[in-house]
């Protein structure tokens, strides 16, 4: 490429960082994943690489942070603090040991710290009293938000002996806090923080304590800057130090002794890392030894002794190529985005759900789009947002069609849903789909039977319903796509198995509708046998506390229908379970303990136990635990802060405990 497009493309990316970074530092709200500003920024960092004499004195990638707030005083850092070098995998790491080892040789110690996800503050001691915290601002000069740090609990006001220092750390909203303040964003109308980082820098960059103070945040320090060095020698000593000062520091640290033991920390905090409390982005490695530290120096924008290792990104940008449609078992049309495939937390995706028209609506998603999608943990990946700003006019508009793209009957859409539907019940698509589902995990389990036979063998005509499954031979098997002389064995046995399943696996099957596993077990366990169940009245079915009227119309229609007595009568025909074989019910109900056969909500924080501990502990008592609070909720625990179903159940005169009084009775 040319010196002039090599420009231009330094141009554009200048002012898309510039305005990353505006949104980021000073509006606290990023509009597009970090994954996307530090992919931008290593393209500017490569070019200038390549081209030194475009590398200017304002380019983003020569400056730390952005700006400062209006309104807050401005304090000038004494020793300036600093950002942070990234590596993004074990090459990235292996070459900045290198680096090192050029420098002060092989007799070093590296210590490895969570890289907690917040933001970084400066506190300055003067003999021993908490006289003044800031923001890291641009790196020189930050913002004094002394006020707001002091109603950080974990931050000392004052520390155990009297020494004048400066400590750096980073201030953080916990998961817990977090997702209670987007909550009550939400009840509020207010718009959600994007993170939890960001909830934290909006939190503390308030003019009124108040508002910081009740946001619980919190601190890990994991630097001095500013103090007699013979205090200290090395980066761990210092933390140690810090310690016996009355500091919080994070005790997830170690020392290394090198850089394989580095990758090791990197990866095993890569797997435990979603269970701590608190966000962490990366893992930062720092060269222990002060002296080497010293060595090595600093550039202008980040200290040589250190880097940040930064987990694989949860959210991405790509490219929305198209939607597919793909019809549900129950007929819902539900839509597909087709990505150009990209690595989203170390795997690579290429499609995610968008769920209904609505939401592509909402979004504004259309075809050709630049999108942020997002998987986090074992999710599946969705789109988060459109870059609109990156349409280039050629995007197209996405409709819904008006018809079955299976079985081309028209689509419809009822008045209280948002999902189109095809109502046709002989659609093969919603045919095929219930076949893997009754044959599904929580279903009959048949394993062996995966989506792929299914569909082959519903395509061959060899099964139509659910009882054909238990018609199978071995020869009609054998002509199918990877289906050796030993997975045909193992399949009939599977399916042979399944024909002892208790009756909650084959009615969850069955795909009643509204009929959840949950509710399945629960019609299971009181009507004990399918034929009681198939003549069970709405009134029958109501009496019981979790099954609501939908539920009841929904299950009594079902059972009504001539074709569905005549699938039943050939399932029994072929020796199928339809009884019942978990625990008694009555045995339930003849504990003798308070909750047996009682609904219960649990609602607000609990202290002593945590909400499944409790919701446990309560069902093997024979309590039901429920989500909401109904005229058939018999009791309700209240934890701290409960919200609008204590008051609920007020309304509704519902007997209400607390906490300890739930205790009292569990350990009865
Ligand atoms: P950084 O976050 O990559 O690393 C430096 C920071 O790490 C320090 O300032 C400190 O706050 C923090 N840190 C946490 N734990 C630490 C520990 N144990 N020891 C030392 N430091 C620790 O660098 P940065 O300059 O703060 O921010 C740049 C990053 O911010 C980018 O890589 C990007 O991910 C994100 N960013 C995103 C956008 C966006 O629009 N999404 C915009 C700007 C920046």
């Amino acid at each position: 490429m040319d010196l002039q497009t090599q420009k231009n493309r330094i141009s554009e990316l200048h002012s898309l960082l510039n305005q990353y970074n505006y949104e980021y530092y000073v509006l606290d709200t990023p509009t597009v994943p970090d994954a996307e500003y530090d992919r931008l920024m290593k393209e500017l960092i490569d070019i200038e690489g390549q081209f030194p004499e475009l590398k200017t004195a304002d380019s983003p990638s020569q400056r730390v942070g952005g700006g400062v707030l209006e309104g807050f005083e401005k304090v000038e850092h004494r020793t300036p603090m600093l950002s942070l070098g990234n590596a993004f995998n074990a090459q990235d790491l292996r070459d900045f040991d290198r680096r090192i080892r050029q420098i002060v040789g092989d007799d070093f110690s590296y210590v490895c710290e969570l890289k907690i996800d917040g933001l970084a503050v400066s506190l300055r001691y003067q003999d021993g009293i908490f006289v003044q915290g800031a923001t890291r601002g641009d790196g020189s000069i930050g913002e004094d938000i002394t006020a707001n740090l002091k109603t950080i609990g974990s931050i000392p006001l004052r520390l155990k002996e009297p020494v004048s220092l400066e400590v750096r750390g980073e201030a953080f909203m916990p998961k817990r806090s977090f997702e209670a303040l987007n909550k009550v964003k939400a009840e509020k109308g207010e718009e959600a923080f994007a993170n939890p980082r960001n909830a934290a820098a909006g939190s503390l960059r308030q003019l009124d304590p108040k508002i910081a103070a009740s946001r619980n945040l919190d601190v890990f320090l994991y630097g001095i800057a500013g103090v007699e060095r013979d205090t200290v020698t090395s980066h761990s000593e210092g933390l140690n130090w810090l310690d016996t000062l009355g500091f919080k520091t994070n005790k997830e640290r170690t020392k290394c002794p090198n850089i394989d033991s580095v990758i090791d920390f990197v990866e095993s905090w890569g797997e435990k890392r979603p269970n701590l409390p608190y966000e962490i982005d990366g893992i930062v490695i720092k060269v222990d030894s002060l002296t080497q530290q010293d060595r090595l120096g600093t550039t202008a924008k980040s200290p040589r002794w250190a880097i940040a290792y930064k987990f694989p990104a949860e959210e991405v940008v790509t490219t929305l190529k198209d939607i597919e449609l793909n019809v549900g078992r129950t007929g819902v049309i539900t839509p597909t985005a087709i990505l150009e495939p990209v690595k989203v937390a170390g795997t690579t995706v290429s499609r995610a759900s968008l769920h209904n028209e609505d939401l592509i609506r909402e979004k504004d998603i259309r075809l050709g789009d630049q999108v942020v999608v997002k998987k986090a943990g074992d999710i599946i990946p969705e789109v988060v947002n459109v870059l609109v700003e990156r349409r280039t006019g050629e995007e197209q508009e996405f409709k819904m069609p008006t018809h079955c793209p299976e079985c081309e009957s028209e689509l419809v859409r009822f008045e209280d849903e948002v999902a189109l539907r095809c109502i046709n019940p002989k659609c093969p698509a919603q045919i095929r789909e219930g076949l893997i589902h009754f044959v599904s995990r929580g279903a009959m389990n048949i394993e062996g039977l995966g989506e792929k036979v299914i569909s082959q063998l519903f395509a061959e005509k060899l099964i139509v319903d659910v009882a054909d499954i238990y018609k199978l031979q071995r020869e009609q098997l054998i002509g199918l796509e990877r289906m050796g002389e030993k997975s045909i064995q193992k399949l009939l046995s599977a399916i042979e198995a399944s024909k002892e399943n208790s009756l909650e696996k084959l009615l969850f099957g069955l795909g009643i509708r509204h009929v959840g596993a949950k509710a399945a077990k629960t019609l299971a366990q009181y009507f004990e046998n399918m034929d009681r169940l198939a003549v069970a009245t709405v009134e029958e079915l109501t009496a019981i506390n979790e099954i609501g009227e939908k539920m009841a119309d929904s299950v009594v229609t079902y059972f009504s229908k001539e074709e569905v007595q005549e699938l039943l009568q050939e399932l029994k025909t072929v020796s199928v379970n339809m009884e019942y074989k978990g625990p008694k019910l009555v045995a339930m109900e003849a504990s003798d303990s308070f909750f047996a056969g009682k609904t219960i909500v649990l609602t607000g924080k609990l202290e002593q136990l945590n909400r499944n501990e409790a919701k446990e502990r309560i069902e093997a008592l024979g309590g039901n635990v429920a989500g909401s609070v109904s005229k058939k909720t018999d009791l309700v625990i209240a934890g701290e802060d409960a919200g609008s179903k204590l008051k609920k159940a007020q309304d509704l005169g519902i007997e209400i405990w607390n906490e300890e009084r739930m205790i009292e009775e569990l350990t009865k």
